[in-house]
Parts: C-alpha cells; sequence; structure tokens
C-alpha cells in the first residue's frame, strides 16, 4: 500500500479515553497503512495511504468526546514497505503520567444495561473505554488494568475477546466486566435472602436509609419525597439543615423538580455527572432537604448501579455523602459499616475496592457558564499546563482543603479533602499528599501554605523539613483565578469568611492588584471593607448576632444599642479580633433582619439572606469609598432603621445585596484595571456575583470569575503553588 506518508502529533488530553482505537478505526476506514501509540503526553501516528491528510482532518473534527485537543501536528515522511494499520504499545520509559478521572455510564452502556438480549442486562459494573472509574481505581501508572483495583478479576474470554479487539468498544477498556467475571452486589443489615438490588430498592420505598458504596466513597440514600425519612437521615447524620442532594434517573425528571436551562442539562448529562445547583419549583419535594434556600443539588445516575436503583425506585432519592457530620468519606465496607452504622438501615456492597476517595463534585452554572463549587469524582484531578516550574507542593486551605502540585510542566489540582476540623479528615488530606506525590512521581522542593500558621495544612506543610512559603489566603484565591483564565494583571475582588491577613487581622474584604511579572508576582491592598471587632473571636462564626454587635460598635448612632455580652468585650478590646470579612458582614445582615441567629453550618445566614432576596430591584443601600476603605456606616444604618420599621426582611436583602454590588463598582473605577477578578466564597452567592458582572460590565470592565478551579477556599492550594513556583512580593499600598 503506497500514497502519501505523514506523521502526525497529536497534543491534548488524548490517553486513556479511547483515543488510539479512534485512529485506529479511521485509519482503517480509510485503508491506511501504519500505527498509533502513546508517545509523552501526546499521541503520535504514522499514516500511509491516498487518504492520509483526511485521517487529520478526522481527529480534529470527530475525535472522542472525553479527548480535547490543543494541537495536531502533520509533516510528511518518505512512504515505505507496509501493509496494515497497527496500535503500537508505548516504548518503556515513555509512559506519562496521565490520568482521566472517573467518566459517568455512557449512552452506549446505558442502553446495554436496559437491553434484556445483552450480555450486561442490569449488570451494575458495566462500562467502555468511553466511561466507567478512572481515578477512583488507579493504584499506579501506566494505566493497565494490572496497575487498577480491578487486577484481582480475572476476565472471561468474552470480556477478554472485547478488550483485544480494536474495533470493539472496549478495547483496552481497563475496568471492563461483566456478571461472569467481574464485582458483584451484596447486602449487608438484611437477613433476606434474593437480588440485592431488589431489596435495596424496596428497603428505599419502606423509608429505609440504604447506604450504597459507588464511584468514589460511600452514599447515603433514603426517599427524597417524604420528609419523615429525610428528617430522620439528617437527625442520625447529625446535619440539621446543610442542603441535601437528590438523585433522579434522567433530566426529564430534573425537571419536574427545578428549572434546566440548556447548560444545566449539559453539566448534569456531563462525564463528570456533577450534583448541579438548580433553582427548585416550588411545593415539589419537602423543604427539609434544603430548608435555606431555593435551590436544589440535582444530579444524575453516574454508574449503572445508580441508574439501575433511581429506574427501580422511580422517584427522586436523596443521595448525600457517606459520612458523619464533617467526617471524610467511607470507601472500604468493613470501614464503612462500621462508621456508617448508626446511620444506615441497610448496606448495599460490592467487591471491586476504591482506591481514593472522591467525593461527589459541585457545580452550577453562572453567567451563562459552569462554574466548579467543588471538585472530586469526574472532575479531579485537574491538570493544567505551565510555563518551566520547579517541582512544587501546596497544602491549600483549613477548610474546603485541597491540595495542588507542579511536576514541572503541569499544576495538579488534586481532590476536594474537605474541612480539617477533625483527625479523620486530617488523615485524609495527608494520604493524599503522600499519594498525589507517589502517583505523579513529584519530590517537591518547595512547599505552599497559609500565612495562617495554625491551619491543619499549614501545619502538615511545616512537617515536611522542606522550604516553605507561606501565601497570603486572599492572594492565593486571586492567584487561582489569573492562573485558570491565563491572565497577568488585575483587580481582584476577594471576599469570603476570613483569611489571615500580613498585618495580623483577619480579611476577607479584598481589593487586591495583582500582578505577574517575569520577575514573581506583586500585590498590593488597594481597597478593604472597613474593618470590625468580632466580639467572642471564633464563637461570631456560629452566633450572627455578635457580628451585628460587633458592626453596630462602629456607628456612633448605634453603638448604645450593643448589647451584652458583646458591649462587654468590644468595651475591654477582649477576644474581639479586628476583621475586615465580607462574609461576616452577610451573617450580621442575616442577625439584623431575624432570618438566622444561630449557623449550624458555614455560610447558613448567608444562604438565607440571599433566598429572601425580593426579586424586584430596589435602590442599594450606600456605601462610601474613602482612602481604600469602602464604608458600610450608613448601609448599616439604613438597614437598621428599615428593620426597625417594619421593611421586610426580603426587602432589606435586596438592597444589600445591591449595595455591595455598587462598592465594588465604585473601587473598580478607581483601579485603572479592565480585568476584575471576582472570587473567595461569598461569590458562591449568586445574587451578589450576578449584580456585580452586570454593574461592572455595563461600566466597561471585563468581570472574571472561577470556572473550573473553585472560587472557595478549595481554590487556594493552586493559588498558593502558583505564588510559590513564581515568586511572590507585597508592595505596601497605604492600606498594607
Ligand atoms: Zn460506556
Ligand atoms: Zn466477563
Ligand atoms: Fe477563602
Amino acid at each position: 500500500m503506497k500514497g502519501r506518508r505523514i506523521r502526525i502529533h497529536v497534543e491534548g488530553a488524548v490517553q486513556g479515553v479511547g483515543f488510539r482505537p479512534f485512529v485506529y478505526r479511521q485509519a482503517v476506514a480509510l485503508g491506511l497503512s501504519g500505527w498509533v501509540r502513546n508517545r509523552g503526553s501526546s499521541v503520535e501516528i504514522e499514516a500511509q495511504g491516498l487518504s492520509s491528510a483526511e485521517l487529520v482532518d478526522r481527529i480534529r473534527d470527530s475525535h472522542p468526546p472525553h479527548a480535547s485537543i490543543t494541537s495536531v501536528h502533520a509533516e510528511d515522511l518518505a512512504a515505505i514497505e507496509e501493509q496494515a494499520f497497527r496500535i503500537l504499545p508505548s516504548r518503556p520509559g515513555e509512559d506519562v503520567i496521565t490520568v482521566v478521572p472517573d467518566l459517568a455510564t455512557c449512552p452506549d452502556c446505558r442502553r446495554e444495561v436496559m437491553d434484556p438480549t445483552s450480555r450486561y442486562y442490569r449488570y451494575p459494573f458495566t462500562n467502555c473505554s468511553q466511561c466507567g472509574p478512572r481515578y477512583s481505581i488507579v493504584e499506579r501508572v501506566p494505566y493497565d488494568r494490572s496497575n487498577t483495583t480491578m487486577r484481582g478479576f480475572a476476565m472471561c474470554t468474552d470480556c477478554q475477546r472485547e478488550y483485544d479487539d480494536p474495533l470493539n468498544r472496549r478495547y483496552h477498556a481497563q475496568p471492563t466486566a461483566c456478571p461472569t467475571c467481574g464485582p458483584r452486589l451484596s447486602l449487608q443489615g438484611n437477613t433476606t435472602s434474593g437480588d440485592p438490588l431488589q431489596l435495596a430498592t424496596e428497603a428505599l420505598r419502606d423509608g429505609q436509609i440504604v447506604a450504597i458504596k459507588g464511584l468514589g466513597g460511600f452514599q447515603l440514600l433514603v426517599d427524597a419525597s417524604r420528609s419523615e425519612p429525610v428528617e430522620r437521615l439528617r437527625e442520625r447524620k447529625r446535619r440539621p439543615h446543610k442542603p441535601l442532594a437528590v438523585m433522579v434517573r434522567d433530566t426529564p425528571h430534573a425537571r419536574d423538580l427545578c428549572f434546566v436551562e440548556t447548560p444545566e442539562a449539559r453539566l448534569l448529562e456531563s462525564a463528570g455527572a456533577p450534583i448541579v445547583l438548580l433553582t427548585r419549583r416550588q411545593g415539589r419535594l419537602p423543604e427539609v432537604l434544603a430548608p435555606d434556600t431555593d435551590t436544589l443539588g440535582v444530579m444524575l445516575p453516574v454508574t449503572p448501579l445508580h441508574l439501575l436503583l433511581t429506574q427501580g425506585f422511580a422517584g427522586p432519592l436523596v443521595c448525600t455523602s457517606g459520612n458523619l457530620s464533617d467526617e471524610p468519606i467511607c470507601t472500604d465496607n468493613e470501614e464503612a459499616v462500621e462508621r456508617l452504622g448508626g446511620i444506615a438501615d441497610l448496606f448495599l456492597l460490592h467487591d471491586r475496592p476504591i482506591r481514593r476517595a472522591l467525593d461527589d463534585s459541585v457545580a452550577r452554572v453562572i453567567d451563562g457558564a459552569p462554574q466548579l463549587l467543588r471538585m472530586a469524582r469526574g472532575f479531579a484531578p485537574l491538570s493544567l499546563p505551565v510555563r518551566e516550574g520547579r517541582q512544587a507542593l501546596a497544602a491549600g486551605s483549613h477548610l474546603k482543603n485541597t491540595l495542588s502540585l507542579c511536576d514541572g510542566g503541569r499544576i495538579i489540582v488534586g481532590q476536594h479533602n474537605g474541612d480539617l476540623e477533625n483527625s479523620l479528615s486530617v488523615d485524609a488530606m495527608q494520604q493524599t499528599g503522600t499519594d498525589l506525590q507517589e502517583f505523579f512521581g513529584v519530590g517537591p522542593a518547595v512547599i505552599a501554605c497559609d500565612l495562617h500558621p495554625d491551619y491543619a495544612s499549614s501545619m502538615y506543610a511545616r512537617e515536611k523539613e522542606l522550604p516553605t512559603v507561606a501565601v497570603q489566603h486572599h492572594v492565593s484565591h486571586a492567584l487561582a483565578c489569573m492562573l485558570e483564565h491565563g491572565l497577568s494583571e488585575v483587580l481582584a475582588v476577594v471576599w469570603d469568611g476570613s483569611g489571615l491577613g500580613p498585618d495580623g487581622t483577619i480579611w476577607g474584604g479584598e481589593f487586591l492588584l495583582v500582578d505577574r511579572t517575569p520577575s514573581g508576582v506583586v500585590w498590593r491592598r488597594i481597597a478593604l471593607l472597613k474593618q470590625f471587632r468580632l466580639p467572642g473571636g471564633d464563637a461570631t462564626s456560629k452566633e450572627t448576632s455578635r457580628c451585628l454587635a460587633g458592626m453596630m460598635w462602629e456607628v456612633p448612632d448605634l453603638k448604645g444599642s450593643v448589647p451584652n455580652p458583646a458591649r462587654q468585650l468590644l468595651e475591654r478590646e477582649l477576644n474581639s479580633p479586628v476583621c475586615s470579612s465580607a462574609g461576616r458582614l452577610f451573617d450580621a445582615m442575616a442577625a439584623l433582619t431575624g432570618l438566622c441567629a444561630v449557623q449550624t453550618y458555614e455560610g447558613q445566614g448567608a444562604s438565607r439572606l440571599e433566598a429572601a432576596a425580593v426579586a424586584e430591584q430596589s435602590e442599594g443601600y450606600h456605601l462610601s469609598l474613602a482612602g481604600g476603605v469602602l464604608d458600610w456606616c450608613d448601609l448599616l444604618l439604613a438597614a437598621h432603621r428599615d428593620a426597625t420599621s417594619g421593611v421586610p426582611a426580603g426587602e432589606i436583602s435586596a438592597r444589600f445585596h445591591a449595595g455591595l454590588a455598587s462598592g465594588i463598582l465604585s473601587v473598580a473605577m478607581d483601579s485603572a484595571r479592565k480585568s476584575v477578578v471576582l472570587t473567595g466564597g461569598c461569590f458562591q452567592n449568586r445574587l451578589l456575583t450576578e449584580l456585580a458582572v452586570r454593574r461592572l460590565r455595563e461600566a466597561g470592565f471585563d468581570p472574571v470569575l472561577a470556572r473550573r478551579i473553585p472560587p472557595n477556599d478549595g481554590g487556594i492550594s493552586p493559588g498558593q503553588l502558583l505564588a510559590a513556583m513564581e515568586g511572590v512580593s507585597n508592595v505596601s499600598g497605604h492600606t498594607g
């Protein structure tokens, strides 16, 4: 076979997604000879024949859906004698450490699982080269079956035939399995014998709580359409109010419960299959699922197991992490039965081990595009190319911890490890650290951590006996967003609950100019929310009235009304740290409006405040900007007057949000920067974010939101890492 011979280099995320079989099929269809193989992180192809150029077009235009191509380069070679097209193994030492996140069941596999004539009919572990477990089961690279937790399952002859056939969609699908040779379900906690799936479905109909072993860890399921079982789950899980997600069988069922626009449907149905925050239709499901918000987290079946359960149950199911309160998610059968024994009535187990714990990811659509709020199953690990950088590790934040590392050519962001509030979570974070370094073969030369020395993550960084770089929390937030969008010069509006500032006060309402220059990152705070004291320190994060008291203390007309015990603390400046936190401002407003006195989870007051806001936009309360201080005294005075004269909470909330958005714009006007990054936990608030985006855009700015890296503290570690790699310095402005 002669004709033109070309060599093609394909760069991008092209491994572990059925790319080589795709090339093979196209080459065979075009009558070409040659070969394809993985090389480094790219794919290399030599193709010869009359239609070899057509192959390049097909690679560009119709590559597998989970591959993302950054470049295709072709060059001419001399033709050789050759008969067939082959898939070659990669050469030793050229395996690159790329691992694809776990992928939700693809439409082809879904069809087979529902097809009574298929050998995969009702098989809960069906997968193919386009779907199934990946990162959750890989023990080491290269990504071969023998290096996954599937190594204990010897393939039957039918599976082996499919695995070996380049024209089959299970060609080299490492986790492939069937009812004859693959993992099996079992039930614990029920003495009745029978089909585990059937019995679990019946238990759910009975209102029982069922723990199931999902893809990246255990999940707790219960009937979502009745209050009583949900309340029982909340009580046992010690989670009184925090929103619970539900799983439904498909998008039309999601539409029954919530408003689903096209980008939201796309997100729900994506291979990452995250929990998607949707605006819910009133009266469809019990309030107890998410009593503080008008949204509901909804996800579609991730695996055939979930598909079979949701189809069998035929209604929405609560689907929440298999853990107690703030503990990490369980992954091991025995551990789950022990730790979740007090919560679940029944355990639906299986015998495919989970290598790493991956909680469900959370995402939403904002300003027309997806935004990740928790990066875990289906999205982790995230890899972002960087210019030459040394090997480094970043220990992340205290809440919503993630770890990131640089292997020299890219930044890899690990999965959500949770809040480091208990020893189990700290253990999980440390395990992730060891795992990431081993897995990606990184021996860090430097470790980045938060400026706060007491975070468990900062202590973890210091234990390593390597040089550490402590990076200011809000600078890290800003850098994560700049990294993601490739920006080098921004005004970053970083608003969140708290982070230690270099001046020893608590920051959280910051306006930073951040530049990535050839000699490193340079930042300067140009403005901040007016500072106030938090009488009672840590206690203020639960008792919102203390935040309010601290703010009233700053306003001469309100100072006299500050009650005890806050008054005594403030008078003596006892246990009353100074903050500029926007998050605490929301807490204070939740107290002022009577919407939330005591918070059972972080951000509860802010959630209620946002949900209460009336849609009709009223004039915002006024914030004044002078000397780099965005002053909320007028705002508080006006809101206080409104509250005492009986203005509804929803009206006050709307004016509060609108006032903040105008305040952000006023600082942007002063900054002379076109790109304005809006990040930090407060920008999980949709109303605030959308108002600020609109105001900024109308005034000619380019507002920038976190998209693939979360705006909350899950994004701290990549920002820290960038600072440590590029170097960071603070050019003192007038506000420090
Ligand atoms: Zn599939
Ligand atoms: Zn088999
Ligand atoms: Fe933060």
